[in-house]
């Protein structure tokens, strides 16, 4: 059983031709597809490793590209519904000059919103080794009730539970709500991995330092990521924790960068479960996800620039 079932949206971003604009500058948009847990899945099956996609799409053009996409992707698309009345979601993202991240999000409602529990694909998710979500998921009704369904479903089974929040804070009523709702669900997760943008959020604690980070940290965890982009990340367990530097990429869009880490490191972790207790295979496995991230920031978009495990190897035998 090496299965990852990733759980929540994929949708397309929207971005400019040319870089450094403003969303009102930009001259015109190129379709780049994407959603964290769409981009893990992608990410797993690119290294060989067995993956499926569980959410909802618009009955449109852009929701059959996308399942499209999963399968041409080697990515099992049982867990993927389409919704009649409702459109994928869309996203116009932009890197601005001054290097802030602009977003605009057409969700009013979008499909991967209106995920219903009665929708879900139980069989495809207790197959599952690695369940996989974000907090995404979790902001609006009825897919809040099917996400927190699945997560039983899969643990129920015998699943390890894996969240990256992914913080959007443009999508949540508030901070507050924001932060109390990706909150809610921590202490079930198995495998948690964050970013110092998120931990900050989360601890209200600009610090990467230990003792800020064992404030996320719970007994019932199994692992607790913090990615520091080229950096490479820490990572804590009950008996040990650590760090493990990235490797010297030439930088182009970091977007997936996050998302190809946690597919690669899930990977590593269905194929060997012992590495979670062993330190120095976790260590292997986390210079293996590292590797991962680097080389998506070499190439602009998520999707097409997350590497084959021999691109991975490669990179990590040249270092
Ligand atoms: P995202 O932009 O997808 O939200 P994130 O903030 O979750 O990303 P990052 O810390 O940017 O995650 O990247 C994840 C991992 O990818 C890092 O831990 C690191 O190993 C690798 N990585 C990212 N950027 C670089 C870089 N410029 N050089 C080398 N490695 C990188």
């Amino acid at each position: 059983r090496e299965l990852v079932v990733s759980f929540g949206e994929m949708l397309i971003d929207f971005v400019p031709t040319v870089a450094g604009v403003s969303l009102a500058e930009a001259p015109a948009f190129l379709k780049a597809p994407g959603g964290a847990p769409a981009n893990v899945a992608i990410a797993v099956s690119r290294i060989g490793g067995g993956a499926a996609f569980v959410g909802k799409l618009g009955d449109d053009e852009f929701g059959r590209m996308l399942a499209a996409i999963l399968r041409d992707n080697g990515v099992d698309d049982g867990g993927v519904v389409f919704d009649s009345g409702a459109r994928t979601a869309l996203a116009f993202v932009t890197l601005r000059a001054d290097g802030e991240r602009e977003f605009m999000f057409y969700r009013n409602p979008s499909a991967d919103m209106l995920l219903t529990a009665d929708e879900l694909n139980v069989e495809l998710i207790k197959r599952a080794a690695v369940f996989h979500y974000g907090s995404i998921s979790l902001i609006a009704e009825p897919c809040r009730t099917a996400h927190l369904r699945a997560m039983e479903i899969a643990k129920e089974a015998g699943a390890l539970l894996s969240y990256d929040p992914n913080l959007r804070e443009a999508l949540w009523p508030s901070r507050e709500e924001a932060r109390t709702q990706i909150l809610s669900i921590w202490d079930q997760a198995d495998i948690v991995k964050v970013s110092e943008v998120e931990l900050e959020f989360l601890t209200g604690i600009n610090s990467v330092e230990d003792d800020v980070v064992m404030k996320l940290w719970r007994p019932t965890m199994k692992l607790l990521l913090v990615t520091l982009g080229d950096q490479g990340c820490k990572y804590y367990a009950r008996d040990f924790h650590g760090a493990v530097p990235s490797f010297k990429v030439q930088q182009v869009d970091t977007t997936g960068a996050g998302d190809a880490f946690v597919g690669a490191l899930l990977r590593r972790i269905v194929k060997d479960p012992s590495s979670l207790q062993d330190e120095k295979k976790l260590v292997e496995s986390i210079k293996f996800a590292n590797a991962c991230g680097a080389i998506t920031t070499t190439k602009k978009g998520a999707i097409p620039s997350l590497p084959t495990e021999a691109e991975v190897l490669q990179l990590i035998e040249k270092a």
